[in-house]
């Protein structure tokens, strides 16, 4: 199982880090080992400074696919959740000035934050609305149609590259609102108002 990442997919998010919007999709992975194990809280590591959130939305691979043509990538996955990209910010910006990879930035243990799969049958695609709860506040909220790339070009894009397979994850990009998590801090992710995800930082 694998867990492919999109970056730089939605523009008020692109702004708030001062990137430049990509000609192409930007994706890059996290290994398993990124998946909390099941109950444990999210360790803040000792290696940064600045943890800061993202909410996603997640999809969930359903079967084995290359070459996926755009218009058939909806037969590729039936199952949809919020995750939390967690990213150290401090080292990510590190390195990216000297355009080395992300992986000790982005792919560390606790790192992919994983909610509850819902059918995304009981949704309309185009428009799902997602927030992420830091302390009973809210302070992310987006919404699928914000995207600049959709659900159906991404996984077309990915699978040109990598073979996609059954239980793999797909992390679609966060919307504006990131911020630094700290000890204590309990977050709470939602589609709608159906909470799929919590974790303590400790
Ligand atoms: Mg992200």
């Amino acid at each position: 199982m694998k867990i492919i990442c999109v970056g730089r997919n939605y523009l008020e998010h692109i702004t708030e880090l001062n990137n430049s919007i990509p000609k192409e999709i930007i994706f890059f992975l996290k290994p398993e080992t990124a998946i909390p194990i099941k109950g444990q809280p999210f360790f803040l590591p000792d290696f940064s400074k600045k943890i800061e959130h993202e909410i996603e939305l997640v999809l969930k691979i359903n079967k084995v696919g290359k070459f996926i043509q755009e218009k058939f990538s909806n037969k590729y996955y039936n199952e949809i959740s919020v995750g939390i990209d967690f990213t150290a910010r401090d080292i990510q910006n590190k390195i990216k000035k000297k355009g080395l990879p992300w992986e000790i930035a982005k792919s560390f243990d606790g790192s992919a934050v994983i909610g509850k799969f819902i059918p995304i049958s009981e949704l309309n695609k185009n428009k799902i609305n997602f927030s992420l709860n830091k302390n009973g506040k809210t302070v992310q909220r987006g919404n699928s149609n914000q995207m600049i790339h959709d659900f159906d070009k991404i996984i077309s894009y990915i699978s040109k590259f990598i073979t996609l397979k059954k239980g793999d994850l797909i992390f679609t990009g966060t919307p504006f609102g990131v911020s630094t998590v700290k000890k204590n801090d309990f977050l709470e992710g939602f589609i709608e108002n159906e909470k799929l995800l919590e974790i303590k930082v400790v």
